[in-house]
């Protein structure tokens, strides 16, 4: 059995070998920890081997652990799940980073209720890449007036896209996926209200991060290949 701290290690140096070979910058992509159904402890032994960014899919148990460990001030925490109007108030009180927003009602109510003592919230806008019906994140096609809208609010700070393409497709089409994803950035940053303000690229996870550093992403969210298998019978 592998530790927390080796499997960091080994993911770094995924990370390092996958930037080098897409022949882009040393440090141009972050690593978020993806800690759901993971316990303070495990965590606090990420922390300890220099893990900054987490995040959480589930608001309740993102807070309990936002608590847990107050300690640690440096930690930086990343909200990555479907947001419910009515959470909107706690995500812009405890957390610094949203992935998740698809829709201009959400993104009005995070920046009305992100407090005036607090930098404004960091925000990326989910994109549905596959465009499959049954997922979350905004469609393609109404990619440029979310972002024009959402650039406009004065508590959040629009950074980026993130997808979360279904990793479970042929090499090609998720490569396709990425590069689609990459490619709505690029046109976003030429719009005149947005004008190359976004460098968020939030794709990849444990399975397929090489590929999406390839194409362009930023930041990958890497759950399993940190912290191990999750085990949602023991009821995260
Ligand atoms: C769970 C999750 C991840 C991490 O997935 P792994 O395959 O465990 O690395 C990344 N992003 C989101 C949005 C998730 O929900």
């Amino acid at each position: 059995m592998s530790s927390i701290a080796d499997n960091l290690g080994s993911v770094t140096r995924r990370i390092q070998k996958a930037t080098k070979a897409a022949a882009r910058a040393d440090g141009s992509v972050n690593l978020l920890a993806v800690s759901k159904t993971r316990p303070p402890r495990d965590l606090r032994e990420a922390a300890a081997s220099g893990q900054r960014a987490f995040g959480e899919n589930y608001l309740q148990e993102g807070l309990e652990k936002i608590e847990a460990l107050a300690d640690l001030p440096e930690l930086e925490w990343h909200f990555i799940g479907p947001i419910q109007s009515n959470k909107t108030r706690a995500i812009a009180e405890h957390f610094q980073w949203v992935h998740s927003v698809d829709r201009l009602k959400i993104a009005r109510r995070l920046s009305e209720q992100r407090p005036d003592n607090l930098p404004p919230l960091n925000v990326c806008l989910q994109v549905n890449v596959d465009n499959e019906d049954s997922k979350s994140g905004c469609r393609m096609e109404d990619l440029p007036e979310l972002a024009a809208a959402v650039s406009k609010l004065p508590r959040l700070n629009l950074r980026g896209l993130m997808a979360i393409p279904d990793p479970d497709q042929p090499e090609d089409s998720l490569r396709d996926s990425f590069r689609a994803l990459a490619t709505a950035l690029g046109r976003l940053n030429r719009q005149p209200d947005i004008n190359g303000t976004l460098g968020t690229l939030s794709m990849g996870m444990s399975g397929d991060l090489e590929l999406a550093i390839a194409e362009g992403a930023t930041l990958v969210r890497v759950g399993t290949a940190i912290f191990g298998a999750r085990d949602y019978g023991a009821g995260g």
